[in-house]
């Protein structure tokens, strides 16, 4: 099958979130099942160049038409990490995606309403007519918008489109004006509730809307998550829309990559490991405890390595650190906040357990200390308010890292309770689940967690261990994704 991503991230070049690790992971694996894989993203100012190997020119005339005139744009080809990817950079005033940033400027909207009007007309014009295009979140909402009112007429009637939903908190809101510049115009067609109209603002167009109501197959990271977003709050307003389109609307888990997260093989860490010699384990716990200069004491490191904002559930996060000192346990935290206060209520409480040689608070991001903490850390909290697939989790349960998780989106689908679980035997459980946002709630599942590693130290090596059996490469996602793929193919 020939696929085409486009999205606005790929890991390791463009990289703000999980939504990268997915869009590169996910199109790794269609190749290696035998698949042709091309991904199209913007060609930012700021992204990591030092990761792309061997740019150069594709298409360096491609006329992109906007407003009533068009934007010239280069395109550039070049390989990722053995993806090919081409990048779309426009000369225009605008400066679309030179600005030091890859999000977070007021006009987003129009930025990538752009990059989806460039990405669909550099495959009109250079002839590209591939089986699926899959697109990403809120900015590529309006490709399949455009495919089935403009290009369809343009010689791409066969195209179809799978819409993956990454997170319902950002959906891409946007006026009359993106009409007049995507060349969509027909306000009154655009703005009726059963296109792009917003659910509740009536003056308001919604591109992930749109990305929904148009495509062939809509998804989401998790099966639990697809739910979630259909009936609860979660789904951000768009609830109804879903409900609407049910028929093709479903849940794929997210993989991890199994080369770049395996014990193994993992090259940032001291000693690498399997199930069979799990010990060694224990030397990357010291080689932890020596970097970070906690204390060498016979107490499980529990672990937090995530963004801490509003999702993560930051309140449990810094109770976890208190109820960890107050059960004989270490603390480890990575993580960094984008919004202030956050930052600096971590900052003074990084201050204030300074001298406390059982916790360490390290703000910021830093991919290979990531690892090390993975490999040496007894248990992995991940307590969040929502989280529609969550990698951390999945990482842990590789690195033998007991995750012990709120029950909500894709924890739900990837960690089975060890006590409570009804539907699994005790050989397949793997960690620990609490439901409620209260500190007794978080505390009840830290608490049966370090009772077991204190009490039974057998019985939390067999847990461990048992996570790491857990298959969480990209293998059945994508082949779950291939599947989507053959069914939007033959069904239309
Ligand atoms: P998100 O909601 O941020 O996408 P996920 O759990 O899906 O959360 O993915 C988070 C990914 O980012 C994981 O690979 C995790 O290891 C990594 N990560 C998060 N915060 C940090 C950090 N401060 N330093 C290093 N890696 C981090």
């Amino acid at each position: 099958m020939y696929i085409v991503q486009i999205a606005s991230e790929c890991a390791p070049v463009i990289k703000a979130g999980g939504l990268g690790d997915v869009v590169y992971g996910l199109s790794r694996e269609l190749e290696n099942q035998g698949n042709c894989v091309e991904l199209i993203l913007p060609k930012y100012d700021c992204m990591r160049y030092d990761h792309i190997w061997g740019l150069h020119d594709a298409y360096l005339n491609l006329w992109v038409p906007w407003f009533d005139a068009a934007i010239h744009c280069s395109v550039y080809c070049g390989w990722v990490h053995g993806r090919v990817c081409f990048f779309i950079e426009p000369h225009s005033e605008d400066n679309f995606f030179n600005r030091g940033c890859y999000y977070g400027c007021d006009d987003d909207n129009m930025r990538f309403a752009f990059f989806s009007k460039a990405a669909l007309e550099f495959l009109h014009k250079s002839n590209k007519r591939p089986d699926i295009i899959h697109c990403h979140d809120w900015q590529t909402g309006l490709v399949p918008v455009m495919l089935y009112e403009i290009y369809k007429y343009h010689g791409m009637e066969y195209q179809r489109v799978c819409y993956t939903i990454h997170n319902f908190k950002h959906q891409g809101i946007g006026g009359i004006d993106v009409l007049r510049g995507t060349g969509l115009n027909r306000a009154p067609y655009y703005f009726d509730y059963a296109r792009l109209r917003d659910n509740f603002n009536p003056f308001a167009l919604n591109f992930m809307k749109g990305g929904i109501v148009y495509s062939n197959a809509v998804t989401t990271v998790s099966p639990n998550h697809a739910w979630e977003a259909q009936y609860t709050e979660i789904g951000s307003g768009l609830g109804h829309t879903l409900h609407l389109q049910q028929d093709k609307f479903s849940g794929v888990l997210n993989g991890i990559d199994n080369d770049f997260w395996n014990p193994k093989v993992d090259r940032y860490i001291p000693y690498n490991y399997k199930q069979d010699d799990f010990e060694q384990k224990l030397y990357n716990k010291k080689a932890l405890q020596e970097r970070l200069m906690l204390r060498y004491a016979d107490k499980p490191i529990i672990a937090y390595i995530g963004r801490l904002d509003h999702q993560k559930g930051v309140h449990l996060v810094h109770h976890a650190i208190y109820y960890a000192l107050a059960k004989e346990a270490q603390f480890v935290l990575l993580g960094s906040a984008t919004e202030s206060v956050i930052n600096a209520h971590f900052q003074h409480e990084k201050q204030f357990l300074n001298s406390n040689p059982d916790v360490h608070l390290e703000l910021g991001f830093n991919e290979e200390l990531s690892h090390l903490i993975y490999a040496g850390a007894d248990m992995i909290v991940v307590p969040s308010n929502y989280e529609p697939c969550g990698l951390t989790q999945m990482i842990g349960l590789k690195y033998g890292t007991v995750p012990i998780v709120r029950g909500v989106g894709g924890l739900v689908n990837t960690v089975f309770d060890r006590d409570y679980e009804q539907n699994l035997p005790p050989e397949k459980r793997n960690g620990y689940v609490f439901y409620q946002t209260d500190y007794l709630a978080l505390e009840s599942a830290m608490g049966r967690a370090i009772d077991l590693w204190y009490q039974s130290p057998e019985d939390f090596r067999k847990l461990a261990i048992q996570g790491m059996e857990y298959d969480y490469s990209w293998n059945n996602p994508a082949a779950e994704y291939l599947k989507i793929y053959d069914w939007i193919r033959h069904k239309w």
